[in-house]
């Protein structure tokens, strides 16, 4: 590589970064406070000082007047765009976004930069691109070419790739949606057929919660915040942080104290919002990307069964309800492990290396090679089980990780769960392998159907931690498991596998038998808790010790002492069923 640098950029409608591609490796390069993503914003302060990127965002908030957002939408218009009474050019708002990123990575390289390759929506039209490279040259940069943006994520997953592959990008930012079918042949990158919206992204999220956190506000003091407009900036604020948390957890608290003053008294807003009552707010939002999606196939003239990778782009594809939509359409997971906010502008990168005549290859992120998760119960092939795996952290995961998941009480005022942790892939819990468990003891009395979360971190070290929270109370338990990532050798598998032969070898009927009864005493133990509700309470009472005793001796195997319970617990059930 020569000394002369070329950075690659995606200058965004929301937010911008820029990239190199330095030894092998993508630098997403930081600004002087470590902030590695640009807000594609511009501003000029009441002092007429210019302002980009976040104090230009914060600046929004209190003077739209003096400050420009989205102007991505605009570029390849003629008509100008008004700042603090002075017009300019859609070219030069972003070229001030384009000069900032070029300092950024003079800074950070300690030297001159003059070349960049850019991205630009694989939609934009002639006059918008030139528009693009004008900016570039105004900011001084020499605009060596310009790459859809599905190109360039297709790079970061795919750079080096000679074989042929059919790929669907989706990209799901904070205004805009993209789709494209793109074809990589012979390490080229082919966008064959596009299809989006302008107006739709994760903005649009945030909106839906704003509005929800209006209704509940109104309801609760007659009032509409709405008419405070810094009431409704602070409430912006906390729906779009409110919708980040929900991608990893299932419920957030929504707080915001002295929101209002309302006839001399203070108002305060504080409520819960459950992720499931958000994905029900995005679903018609989601719902149009997917029509999009079959717009896009169809414009390739491909099925879906014809792709052979998902890739995610965009901030908003955090959200869990996107890869689980495109998930039942394409039957595989998605890809986004590459952090979906910076993927293009890695890819700019790589373009621009291989212009320089660099060996580009793929970027490698650390994943997590497993599944990890927890059983619960379900149905597995139809029938009720309590072995259901439900994962939590999904394999090619980057690490570190968090996640959480809401589980349920089964009985009224149950007193214990108990958390089995498993790493593995297989519907079956149990045929996955069992790394940790652990029980939490002492609930407060509650109905069945009581919410319990479960939180695992998995860390850069690969350990483990699993804590499980009763939602009600706060009260919590916690392992960390170090060997999570540990996986049986080969020649121990060898060595296990002949174990487990040698059992089987002296497996006897008794055993089979045993067996059997497990399984019927764990099927009568579900169907008495979901009859539960029909009894009386006197049989409510008995069939919840009956189901107590069954529990206690499946877990200290003691299968003699399971008879009396299942008898017991027969007995009333056929009275209940006839
Ligand atoms: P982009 O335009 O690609 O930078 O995407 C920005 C959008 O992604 C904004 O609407 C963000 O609120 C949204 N976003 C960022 N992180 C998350 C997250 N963890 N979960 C859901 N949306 C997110």
């Amino acid at each position: 590589m020569t000394d002369e640098w070329v950075i690659g950029i995606d200058l965004g409608t929301t937010n911008s970064e820029v990239a190199i591609y330095r030894q092998g490796r993508v630098e997403v390069i930081p600004d002087a406070r470590g902030n590695r993503i640009l807000p594609s914003f511009v501003g000029v302060a009441e002092d007429g000082t210019l302002l980009v990127g976040e104090e230009a965002r914060n600046q929004y908030v209190v003077f739209p007047e003096r400050t420009i957002r989205s102007v991505k939408r605009r570029m390849g218009e003629t008509t100008p765009v008004t700042m603090a009474g002075q017009n300019y050019l859609p070219q030069e708002i972003s070229a001030i976004i384009l000069k900032r990123l070029k300092g950024m990575a003079e800074a950070h390289l300690g030297q001159a930069v003059n070349k960049a390759v850019i991205t630009v929506p694989a939609y934009f039209s002639d006059a918008q691109r030139q528009a693009t490279r004008e900016a570039g040259e105004i900011a001084g940069l020499d605009v060596l070419r310009m790459i859809n943006e599905p190109t360039a994520a297709a790079l970061v997953y795919e750079a080096g790739r000679q074989a042929g592959k059919k790929i669907l990008v989706y990209d799901l930012g904070g205004g805009t949606f993209d789709v494209s079918v793109v074809r990589i042949e012979e390490g080229v990158v082919e966008v064959i057929s596009s299809h989006g919206d302008n107006h739709l992204g994760g903005d649009d999220f945030d909106e839906e919660i704003v509005n929800h956190l209006l209704e509940q506000f109104k309801e609760r003091h007659g009032v509409d915040a709405a008419t405070s407009p810094t009431a409704l900036a602070r409430l912006r604020r906390a729906a779009e942080a409110a919708k980040r948390h929900l991608s990893d957890r299932p419920y957030v608290t929504i707080a915001e104290e002295y929101l209002l003053e309302h006839k001399g008294k203070p108002l305060h807003l504080s409520l819960e919002l459950s992720r499931d009552a958000y994905e029900e707010m995005i679903t018609p939002y989601l719902d149009k990307t997917l029509e999009a999606v079959h717009i896009a196939l169809n414009g390739s003239g491909l099925t879906a069964s014809d792709v052979e990778s998902i890739l995610l782009v965009g901030g908003a594809t955090r959200t869990p309800l996107v890869s689980r939509r495109l998930e039942e359409i394409f039957g595989m997971r998605p890809h986004g492990e590459v952090d979906p906010d910076l993927c293009v502008a890695m890819g700019a990168s790589i373009q621009a290396a291989s212009i320089q005549g660099a060996q580009v290859s793929a970027v490698l992120v650390d994943v997590t090679p497993y599944t990890f998760g927890t059983s619960a119960y379900g149905e597995l092939d139809g029938i009720p089980s309590p072995d259901l795996f439900v994962p939590v952290i999904l394999k090619n995961s980057p690490i570190p990780i968090s996640k959480s998941e809401v589980f349920y009480t089964m009985v009224e005022n149950q007193q214990l769960v108990e958390v089995q942790v498993f790493q593995g892939e297989n519907i079956d819990a149990l045929k996955n392998r069992l790394i940790g468990e652990f029980t939490v003891e002492g609930l407060s009395p509650a109905p069945p159907q009581s919410p319990v979360v479960l939180r695992m971190d998995l860390d850069a070290d690969g350990v483990l931690h699993v804590s499980a929270t009763e939602k009600k109370s706060g009260l919590s338990k916690k392992i960390s498991i170090s060997h999570a990532m540990e996986r049986l050798d080969e020649s121990e598998m060898i060595q296990a596998r002949q174990r487990v032969a040698s059992l089987f070898a002296n497996e006897d009927d008794a055993d089979e038998e045993a067996r059997q009864e497990v399984v019927r005493a764990r099927a009568l133990m579900e169907k008495a808790e979901r009859m539960l509700d029909l009894a009386s309470p006197e049989d409510q009472e008995e069939m919840i010790n009956h189901i107590e005793e069954i529990r206690q001796s499946l877990e200290d195997h003691e299968i003699t002492r399971l008879k009396a319970p299942c008898e017991g617990l027969s007995e009333i059930l056929f009275y209940l069923e006839t």
